[in-house]
């Protein structure tokens, strides 16, 4: 196993106002947070051995919505920094004033929960900012003088048409932002809109449509600069995440915070998904990890070509095995991955159908 200098690093901050009804994410009602802070600056201080020697590349508050917690974001800067430090947040808490105590921290990249920019289906969504609420938002954090912007957009929303999404891309390609991720509604186990699950499927677009919807936004992002570099994420020239390309890379990373997964020298781990045995196990000065796994060869290989695959520069061909050669070779045949100078690909259809693709690749 290679151990690279470099490693990101990731804060789980679980307070949101309210629950989407679609999230999967750990997140719990706003509340005190003094505690919380505590337990991640004793975090920090315990994992300290594990990031000794290495190049920190990226930092990324994640969530939840980490900036209802801006003490503990600046706690976290206090001791450490990295060219990309990017912060998560909602249309409905961005201010001037937020933005610029970010840009003064050294916050140099933001990600906005645009999700959507028709009030109709935002209200569907259980979010409570409104599409013009997200176009301010945007606009503010670039006055406040952070240039580096991502949205999240949502597509394949029940009760979506084409026509809406069609309005939401144009309006969103117009915005001042150097980054997208692109995500169709996944209705995910313990969320509330698996509960109603059986109403809301009528309401879903057919797969003709999602089809369309996907390939309108690909093409306006690429018309408009913005460039798919990975299957759900689109950048201007020189602003590909630092952060997340690390996920697609095998990068190692640390997270903190309750839930928080971490990839460390070829070990899987993540962190207990409830606050207070979070804040328990750090009082006893034990690492709050819950479970740990790490993939013998060559299922761990497979694994890496499958998220490799996501990015639209593929994977270098170097050090397969054999084996492994022929199940590419096979793919190859079946019209999912495509070569070009040395790297395996996807191509459109291996896109379009990349759960199957990496299913057969990480089952192989
Ligand atoms: S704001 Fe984001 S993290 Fe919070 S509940 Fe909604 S989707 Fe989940």
């Amino acid at each position: 196993m290679v151990i690279s200098k470099y490693i990101s690093l990731y804060f789980h901050f679980p307070f949101c106002t309210r629950k989407c009804p679609y999230c999967h994410f750990y997140v719990i009602p706003n509340r005190d947070q003094d505690s919380f802070i505590e337990a991640l600056l004793k975090e920090w201080e315990l994992r300290l051995p594990q990031i000794e020697g290495k190049e920190i590349v990226s930092l990324y508050f994640g969530g939840g919505t980490p900036t209802l917690c801006v003490e503990g974001i600046k706690q976290i800067l206090q001791k450490t920094t990295a060219p990309e430090i990017t912060v998560e947040t909602n249309p409905e808490d961005v201010t001037p004033e937020l933005m610029k105590t970010l840009h003064n921290l050294g916050v140099n990249r933001v990600s906005i929960g645009v999700q959507s920019l028709n009030n109709t289906l935002l209200k569907h969504l259980g979010r409570t900012h409104t599409a013009q609420k997200a176009v301010d938002a945007v606009n503010i954090t670039h006055a406040a003088g952070i240039e580096n912007i991502t949205i999240d957009l949502m597509y394949e929303i029940p009760h979506q048409t084409f026509q809406m999404w069609k309005e939401t891309v144009d309006t969103a390609v117009e915005l001042p932002i150097t980054h997208l991720s692109l995500y169709n509604l996944t209705i995910e186990p313990h969320t509330a809109f698996k509960k109603k699950e059986d109403a809301l499927r009528p309401h879903l677009p057919d797969e003709e449509t999602a089809t369309q919807m996907l390939q309108y936004a690909c093409n306006r992002f690429e018309e408009t600069k913005l460039h798919r570099y990975e299957i759900s994420a689109f950048a201007r020239d020189g602003k590909v995440s630092i952060h997340n390309t690390g996920y697609w890379t095998g990068r190692e990373f640390l997270g903190y915070g309750p839930s928080a997964f971490s990839y460390y020298e070829g070990k899987r781990f993540q962190n207990v998904c409830h606050l207070n045995r979070y804040i328990k196990k750090l009082e006893q000065g034990k690492l709050p990890v819950d479970f740990e796994e790490e993939l013998p060869f060559p299922a761990s290989l497979h694994e890496k070509i499958a998220i490799g695959l996501r990015l639209t520069e593929g994977i270098p061909l170097i050090n397969i095995p054999l084996n492994t050669q022929t199940l590419l070779r096979d793919l190859e045949q079946e019209g999912w991955i495509t070569y070009q100078e040395n790297h395996a690909t996807l191509t459109d259809r291996g896109r379009l159908f990349y759960d199957t693709v990496a299913e057969k690749i990480i089952d192989e």
